[in-house]
């Protein structure tokens, strides 16, 4: 076994992508995550910063990779016309998601005007594509990693992911919101992870409506804090804070990042190209 297992953020932003001088630190994609295991490429969502990572493959001939896609909001999913390997004849993708998700992707990406990126079937594409619904328990080998998902809670839904391999753990939780108390199956996915990594696109204050805005209860995301909270509970290594608001510049990340601390001390903020190793 290839003794490698990294994470690279290629993108860390939620919602929309987000350019301008003082959000270059953190960076303006929106999500995408390589996570190498051996000589296996996984990648977690196709949002914008897909672009840079698929360049990136085809300059290093990875011409076969797994793509994980938690859900078909926008921001995951608005790479997928520009990631680079789909447009190669010898590279293979198989990409996992959502029950149903092959015609979902296929209809998001057909109703959106992009001229000659647009496409309307995934077999339209160069590359050989093939689409696996997620189900309940199942899990997917790749190499000697082990991929196992569960239902998160977002409007529409959302799957998370937890990545296996060389006795150390991954696991990706976007797009998701707490209840009154941790979600407990996001608890059992992450038991014991080195990394979570964690959407914390709002502050304690924002998502209860404190400062002077409408709150963001039901919206399908969560805080830092309870990011926080999670780590403890799931016995959690390292906290990743994921899918930054659109209009949380350098500075308050990286205010954000502090304040987690406070209660969860092994936190980071996700910034583009940052690297995470666990081997
Ligand atoms: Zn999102
Ligand atoms: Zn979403």
């Amino acid at each position: 076994m290839e003794s490698v297992f990294y994470i690279k953020f290629w993108g860390v932003r939620g919602m929309i992508p987000r350019p301008g001088s003082s959000f270059e630190k953190v960076g303006g994609r929106t999500a995408c995550v390589e996570v190498g295991c051996g000589s296996e490429v996984l990648i977690f969502d196709c949002g914008s910063g897909a672009r840079a990572l698929g360049k990136q493959l085809m300059r290093s001939r990875a011409y076969e990779c797994r793509l994980f896609l938690s859900h078909f909001h926008w921001d995951h999913i608005i790479g997928v016309p520009f990631f680079e390997p789909f447009r190669h004849r010898e590279v293979k993708v198989d990409i996992f998601g959502p029950p149903g998700g092959k015609e979902i992707l296929e209809r998001s990406l057909s109703s959106t005007v992009m001229d000659r990126n647009s496409i309307s079937r995934l077999d339209e594409l160069e590359a050989s594509i093939r689409y696996h619904d997620m189900k309940r328990g199942t899990t997917v080998s790749c190499g000697e990693a082990v991929v196992s998902g569960a239902q998160l809670n977002h409007p529409g839904g959302v799957w998370g992911y937890r990545v296996d391999f060389g006795g150390h753990a991954v696991v990706y939780a976007t797009d998701t919101e707490h209840y009154s108390c941790p979600d407990r199956v996001l608890v059992t996915l992450a038991e014991g992870a080195d990394v979570l990594i964690y959407d914390a696109t709002y502050t304690p204050e924002e998502y209860e409506g404190k400062r002077g805005k409408r709150a963001a209860v039901g919206l399908g995301h969560s805080t830092y804090e309870e990011g926080a909270k999670l780590a403890r509970d799931a016995g959690v290594r390292h906290l990743v804070l994921f899918h930054h608001h659109p209009d949380r510049d350098d500075d308050e990340v990286s205010a954000v990042e502090d304040l987690c601390r406070n209660t969860f001390s092994e936190t980071t903020a996700a910034r583009e190209r940052m690297t995470i190793e666990l081997l």
